[in-house]
């Protein structure tokens, strides 16, 4: 099927706004940059990128009669926040399963941020004491099963949407609306940056952009800056779902090897706790740019960009498009980094 074809939900304004970075552009002395904006596209609880891609899969959860949606991430997870966002949208029950992936014990951790938000729009929130891991989980299938037995009707929507058969469509549909508003602006962006974890953003841009590669013989770069710290994990993740989703939209060849490129060193050792190259990206874009980015995601992918142009291996006459993901709220629970 083509991915104009695919049943869309609508759940933002929009097309995500793009807009030059015009000070942190001059800061670097390098390559052009711009950004995309998925924190600011939706009025679904702040947004992010989960939005984008539950558009895809909400036309199968009403399809499918389930009166709960059952998710999992984080104590701090953006994703179910936006899962509860989507589930009170909806009118629909949200039943989420909020694992200690980070080590990072502040007191108000499970109390301010997403955690916050998702009990005020009515998720039953359940904490869970497993470690860091975007695969399939056991608590998760407890979760579902707890919603059976109690006569409820689930439906399952895993780690960051991702391992969710529709879960790339939303952001290979992204590679299309970029290529609409460069039309519009009258702008060529060569190089796409963004934050990979759980894998499906990533992926679902590799295959958006290699259809728009097809139907127009432009290549770009779309690079993926790990922020999991387990990179094989996450690049095995990217790279099949990144061709399930280029076989969903009939891609009709198969992905190249340098099409699927997820980078290393600035996740730091453990997902979740920045490092200095996090710090000094945030404090650049806050100060530069009054782009707030957050310790977990976008502050290590912007740290990326950062260095990738600064060593200009992102050439000086490169146009850069750095998708911005969303992940303000857990800033709260980390106020802590800027006391
Ligand atoms: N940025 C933010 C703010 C997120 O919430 C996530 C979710 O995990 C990501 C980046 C990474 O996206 P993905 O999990 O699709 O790789």
């Amino acid at each position: 099927m083509r991915l104009q074809e695919f049943p869309r939900h609508p759940l933002t304004f929009g097309p995500s706004p793009v807009h030059r970075l015009t000070r942190l552009t001059d800061h670097l002395g390098g390559a052009d940059i711009w950004a995309k904006r998925e924190d600011v596209s939706s009025g679904l609880a702040f947004g992010g990128n989960k939005v984008r891609k539950l558009e895809y899969i909400v036309p199968d959860v009403l399809a499918s009669g389930a009166d709960t949606i059952v998710s999992i991430g984080g104590v701090q997870s953006n994703h179910t926040r936006q899962v509860a966002a989507v589930a009170a949208h909806l009118g629909l029950k949200a039943r989420l399963v909020q694992e200690h992936w980070v080590p990072w014990d502040d007191p108000v951790n499970e109390k301010v941020g997403n955690i916050l938000l998702s009990r005020m729009m009515g998720a039953e929130v359940r904490l869970d004491p497993s470690g860091f891991d975007i695969g399939i989980r056991r608590s998760w299938e407890d979760a579902l099963r707890e919603v059976e037995e109690a006569g409820g009707k689930p439906y399952p929507i895993p780690a960051g949407a991702s391992e969710h058969p529709l879960g790339g469509l939303g952001f290979a549909n992204w590679a299309f609306e970029v290529a609409e508003q460069e039309k519009a602006l009258g702008v060529h962006f060569d190089t796409i940056i963004v934050c990979t974890v759980t894998g499906s953003t990533h992926a679902g841009m590799i295959a958006g952009f290699a259809a728009l590669e097809e139907a127009t013989g432009v290549r770009r770069r779309v690079l993926g800056i790990d922020a999991s710290a387990t990179l094989a994990k996450t690049t095995d993740q990217v790279a099949r779902i990144a061709r399930h989703t280029a076989e969903l939209i009939e891609l009709g060849r198969d992905l190249r090897d340098d099409e699927i490129q997820v980078l290393e060193g600035w996740a730091g050792d453990l997902y979740g706790i920045p490092v200095d190259s996090t710090m000094e990206a945030m404090r650049l874009g806050a100060r530069l740019e009054a782009m707030i980015t957050d310790p977990v995601y976008e502050g290590k992918s912007l740290a990326g960009l950062i260095d990738l142009v600064t060593s200009a291996e992102i050439p000086r006459d490169s146009t850069v498009l750095y998708a911005h993901l969303g992940g303000q709220p857990a800033l709260n629970a980390y106020h802590s980094l800027w006391a």
